[in-house]
């Protein structure tokens, strides 16, 4: 039988995805359609979805076997009550090397003081000793997931001292990892470079607040590549401003594309990404979508799956 398979984005995306989520398809010897739009909603069996397409009331599609998100992020869809089948999250490998290259490079952006030399052209010599060694820094990982476990790795190579903070307890080798409260004061207050890479859920919104931030290292830096949510902005300012942080290297807001008036634009102790720092690559995504609806079709789990619940 034919899979019927739905691209529901923004007209933007269909150059990019729409020949290469056909080419891997055929190369994974599917029987397949792949359609922008339908009549007949009823015979869609996957829908590939991004919040800005045309369809956010999955009601009509009686008879899905799942909705495939196209991104890492799952809080615009997740509280959708016209869901009624699974719910399958991105997970894709050129995000995750895209999003290890993007934080690694941040890390070591402030671990060397780069912009001090990269922003002097004032013929002052700056000689002063060597950046310290990667050894001596400690970086704390917010979120272990797909994402949060690749940035840690990618920076533990290096010989960063590495901690990681999760919901659930972890184990990994050579990583001290924590959970809970207790937990992400540990992390907070031990950690010279704290990278945030965590899903924005009921839980972990606004959890980078004044309280949380009373337990940071009296000069961290803070990497934000999650979501903008999980940090109370007027908090974090009032963080930079009294010195208790020393700079924020933001990718993602509350709002976005961010104000032009906000004030993180006007504040030198802040840096901002226009949510650029990783990306679902097509290529590496379709491979996984593809894998995917093959499993489900020999009877298998569906890989990455969206726990409602959990919200994540
Ligand atoms: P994931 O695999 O689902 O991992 C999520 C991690 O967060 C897990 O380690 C999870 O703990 C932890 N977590 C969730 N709720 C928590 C809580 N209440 N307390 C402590 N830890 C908690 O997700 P991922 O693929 O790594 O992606 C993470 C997020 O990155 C995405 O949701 C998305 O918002 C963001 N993202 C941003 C960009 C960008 O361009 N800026 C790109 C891609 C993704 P457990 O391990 O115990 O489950």
């Amino acid at each position: 039988m034919t899979t019927n398979i739905l691209f529901s984005a923004a007209e933007r995306h269909h150059p990019v995805w729409l020949p290469a989520l056909h080419n891997t398809f055929s190369e994974f010897g599917l029987d397949f359609n792949l359609l922008i739009e339908t009549n007949r909603p009823n015979d869609i069996h996957y829908l590939l979805h991004s919040p800005d397409g045309p369809i956010n009331d999955f009601t009509p599609f009686a008879n899905l076997k799942a909705i495939m998100t196209l991104w890492a992020g799952v809080e615009d869809i997740i509280a959708n009550p016209t869901i009624s089948c699974p719910l399958v999250r991105m997970n894709d490998p050129g995000m995750v090397e895209g999003m290890s290259e993007w934080v690694t490079g941040q890390v070591l952006r402030h671990h060397l003081g780069m912009d001090r030399h990269i922003m002097n052209n004032t013929g002052a010599w700056l000689k002063e000793t060597s950046p310290p060694l990667a050894r001596s820094r400690v970086v704390g990982f917010l979120g272990l997931g797909v994402l949060g476990l690749a940035c840690l790795k990618a920076v533990q190579s290096l010989k960063f001292q590495v901690i990681g903070w999760s919901r659930t307890p972890k184990e990994i080798p050579g990583v001290k990892t924590f959970h809970g409260k207790d937990g992400l004061t540990r992390v907070l207050a031990t950690s010279d470079i704290v990278a945030i890479i965590l899903p924005l859920t009921k839980e972990t919104a606004d959890l980078i607040n004044r309280d949380t931030l009373q337990s940071v290292k009296r000069g961290a830096v803070l990497i934000n590549s999650g979501r903008g949510g999980l940090i109370k902005e007027e908090d974090l300012l009032e963080a930079l401003d009294c010195g208790l942080l020393s700079h924020a290297t933001l990718d993602v807001f509350k709002i976005e594309p961010l104000p032009v008036d906000h004030p993180f634009w006007q504040h030198e102790q802040v840096s901002i990404w226009p949510h650029i720092s990783s990306e679902s690559r097509p290529q590496t995504a379709s491979i996984s979508i593809a894998r995917n609806i093959v499993k489900n079709q020999k009877g298998e789990q569906l890989d990455n799956l969206v726990d409602i619940t959990r919200g994540y």
